[in-house]
């Protein structure tokens, strides 16, 4: 059993594939993908090239795409809402600027959502 350049095993057969992740153990499940090599499977610990969540599953598109609108709301506060240019010193007073400034936010983003018939 070989390794391709992005670690993943090989054999005489192909690459191997993807079978599964143990979460707890944080590693990832290997399979030949005729089944005739002997061990037909191997546990390799995840890291940066084989993850938990293989970036080709559904289930990595949709936690991908949660993160890059958390990531966008981050730049909105920091360029558009003033919470890069500090003007304050002090952890109480940043703090407090931070609070304000998403709490304004979120009241700009869930006051329209807010019908009538809601109150
Ligand atoms: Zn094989």
């Amino acid at each position: 059993m070989a390794r391709t350049l992005d670690d993943v095993p090989t054999c005489e057969h192909g690459r191997w594939a993807f079978a599964g992740a143990d979460f707890k153990r944080k590693a990832t499940k290997w399979r030949c993908p005729s089944a005739k090599c002997a061990p037909k499977s191997v546990w390799l610990k995840a890291d940066r090239r084989k993850p938990l969540v293989p970036r080709s599953t559904k289930r990595f598109g949709d936690l991908y795409r949660g993160r890059s609108a958390v990531e966008r709301e981050f730049g909105r506060l920091k360029h558009e809402y003033g919470l890069a240019p500090i003007r304050v010193r002090g952890l109480a007073k940043v703090q407090l600027h931070a609070d304000l400034t998403m709490l304004a936010r979120l009241s700009q983003v869930t006051g329209p959502r807010l019908s009538v018939h809601s109150l």
